[in-house]
């Protein structure tokens, strides 16, 4: 078997991208050079970053009334932008914490504006505390969640319905499943765990929010700016843009975002049901309902056998198994490109462990 890549990001690009991005790479459509040489005035990049786009707007039904915007300054450079660009109209925004990648969201917004707290305060995510907890301010600008924490392996069930537009990272779990983009305000997702490599973010951006940034807002975060100029403005992240389109090619090669439910669905059930059926050898924190279907992070009971745990996996060629530094344990990320057969081989081994040290 090879190497089985469950990174969390930078993490496993599909296979059959890779060979094409490895295919054109010298030679880019027989430009006689590579991407990674080509201007990003070029109509060849043109092109490039305009099929991204058309092919992102058919995967997920974007409307008409959205722009799709490329960026760079990864997912911690969007955590700013959102507050730049959409702060403005009343100077605060809600912010639901479920996990650390939107603890710091709220904790960099709150340099541009009020942050308020949607739900309790607390460092322990396990869940989405329940709808009676909440607390919205119909004054905020915007309310800001991240649908997949990718630490704590909390993703959100359900799309919060809420009367100011609505921010959502998907940085973790973007073309995982279908969405409904209409529902939002802004989405977006840093590439480098479900879409490409690092380097380049995806903004999608109802046009009604747009010309409303904070004076002080840099023009390369500037979503009004780089929407007009068709993420063109300065140079772009181009090699991250093309191959970024590749994987949406592959997506709808695939059967689309409905195909990638069913087998994140189905993927992440066998580790999960693998973890309940070891009579607690095995075991997560987060509650049921609320279990990402991209990052499933674990412990072992006798957590001494972690490291083990990890130093076999390895030595079968199962790599980036090592939980966070900040919840520790082990965490499989299964992304898109995470195929059924990797799954099941990452499980019987989870098996065998289990056999072996019980
Ligand atoms: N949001 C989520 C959900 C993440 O997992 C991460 C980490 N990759 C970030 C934001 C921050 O992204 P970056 O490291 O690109 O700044």
């Amino acid at each position: 078997m090879d190497t089985i890549n469950f990174g969390a990001g930078p993490a496993k690009l599909p296979r059959e991208v890779m060979c094409k991005v490895q295919r054109d790479f010298l030679n880019y459509e027989n430009s006689g050079i590579s991407v990674v040489e080509m201007s990003h005035r070029s109509a060849e990049y043109e092109k490039i970053n305009n099929d991204a786009q058309k092919e992102l707007r058919s995967l997920l039904n974007v409307p008409e009334n959205y722009k799709i915007i490329f960026l760079q300054g990864g997912g911690t450079g969007i955590f700013a932008a959102v507050a730049m660009n959409l702060m403005g109209r009343t100077g605060s925004a809600d912010y639901f914490v479920t996990g650390s990648w939107s603890s710091k969201a709220a904790k960099e917004a709150s340099k541009y504006g009020k942050v308020n707290l949607v739900l309790p305060k607390t460092d322990v995510y396990t869940e989405v505390p329940d709808k009676s907890t909440w607390k919205l301010d119909p004054q905020a600008s915007y309310v800001y969640y991240c649908a997949n924490e990718t630490i704590h392996g909390v993703e959100f069930p359900f799309i919060p319905d809420v009367d100011v537009p609505l921010v959502a990272d998907m940085s973790s779990n973007f073309l995982s499943r279908p969405v409904d983009v209409s529902k939002f305000g802004v989405i977006y997702a840093a590439a480098q765990k479900n879409i490409g490599p690092a380097g380049v973010t995806l903004v999608i951006i109802r046009e009604d929010l747009l010309g409303n940034p904070l004076p002080i807002c840099p023009l390369i975060l500037d979503f009004t700016v780089m929407a007009k100029d068709n993420s063109l403005h300065n140079t772009p992240p181009t090699f991250g843009v093309y191959v970024m389109g590749q994987v949406f090619k592959w997506v709808t090669e695939q059967g689309g975002v409905e195909e990638m439910e069913r087998l994140a669905k189905l993927k992440s059930e066998l580790i999960y049901s693998t973890i309940e059926n070891s009579g607690g050898f095995y075991f997560t924190s987060v509650k049921a309902g609320y279990r990402s279907r991209m990052n499933v992070p674990f412990r072992i009971k006798n957590s001494e056998l972690e490291p083990e745990f990890l130093k076999e996996a390895k030595n079968l060629k199962m790599i980036q198994l090592k939980g966070h530094r900040l919840v520790g344990g082990i965490r499989a990320s299964l992304y898109n490109a995470i195929t059924m057969e990797e799954t099941q081989a990452f499980k019987k081994f989870m098996e065998d462990f289990m056999k072996a040290h019980k």
